[in-house]
């Protein structure tokens, strides 16, 4: 198949998965930012052509059952990963929606999932394998703003410079580590144990990265409104007056998320996302 008829499929395919998910989950969201959705699959592509063109299994479901936590709940764990595999190689890629700068500043994290995906894989599926790595499908801001103001040069030099793929080394003796871990996680979520991070956790900046865990994974996170940690954050961040706290009931995200918010409802509600009902 040729790239622009790839490309054409890609289009069609994206049409037909937003559709699918806006009448299955009833949100929308704005034209801009399907452009913009799309954009990134389009730029992705180009990047990773060779990979997304020779992958020979995807979304392969990988389970290790009857798993038992130190209290003794049974468990088990599932993952999802894409196979690449040519007469000499075979590689195993995980996909993350987390940028490049977080995925390399923490390796090791990375680096347990996969090793108990390539456990799975090697061992309980007797399969070979040779290579492991992340996908991160984040768009690099620099790109962005290259497309943004449609300068060609620039456009190419960004794509030069971006790398998705981050190869990680796995290590089979890490996988008893790793399962206990999610064990514990287990008999925690049994037991609802929820503690939220402590609120330094909140305050200090994350790994690799100069934003703050509260900017980066609370202001994501749905929990946020009862969550005391958050709340201690927002009510004594800035110049901790008592007033601050107001904030953290009005914390609906910039004036550009709330426009487009906005924009996004209206937009279902006109494109009728109870079509049913007419
Ligand atoms: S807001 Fe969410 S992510 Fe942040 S500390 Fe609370 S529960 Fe954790």
């Amino acid at each position: 198949m040729k790239d622009y008829e790839i490309i054409e499929k890609i289009r069609e395919f994206f049409e037909e998965n937003y559709e699918l998910m806006r009448l299955e989950g009833g949100h929308a969201i704005t034209e801009d930012i399907k452009r913009e959705a799309l954009t990134q699959v389009l730029y992705y592509f180009t990047k990773l052509k060779d990979v997304a063109t020779r992958v020979t299994d995807t979304e392969v479901k990988l389970t290790l059952p009857d798993q038992v936590t130190p209290k003794g709940r049974n468990f088990t764990i599932e993952g999802i990963v894409d196979i690449v595999r040519d007469d000499n190689e075979t590689w195993m890629y995980d996909i993350k929606t987390h940028d490049l700068e977080y995925i390399n500043s923490n390796k090791e994290l990375y680096a347990k999932q996969l090793n108990v995906y390539a456990h799975i894989w090697q061992e309980l599926r007797g399969q070979q394998l040779d290579k492991t790595a992340i996908i991160s499908t984040a768009f690099p801001y620099s790109l962005k703003q290259a497309h943004l103001l449609n300068d060609q040069f620039r456009i190419q030099h960004e794509l030069s410079r971006w790398s998705p793929l981050v190869d990680l080394e796995f290590n089979q003796q890490e996988v008893q580590s790793t399962i206990r871990d999610f064990a514990e996680v287990v008999d925690s979520i049994e037991d609802k144990k929820f503690q939220p991070a402590p609120v330094e956790v909140l305050n200090n900046t994350m790994e690799g990265t100069k934003a703050l865990f509260a900017t980066r994974v609370c202001r994501n996170c749905d929990a946020r409104f009862s969550c005391s940690s958050y709340r201690e954050y927002a009510t004594h961040s800035g110049k901790g007056e008592r007033g601050n706290f107001k904030k953290y009931f009005d914390d609906f995200g910039s004036d550009t998320d709330k426009e487009e918010w906005i924009n996004a409802n209206l937009g279902a509600t006109r494109n009728g996302i109870f079509d049913g009902e007419e």
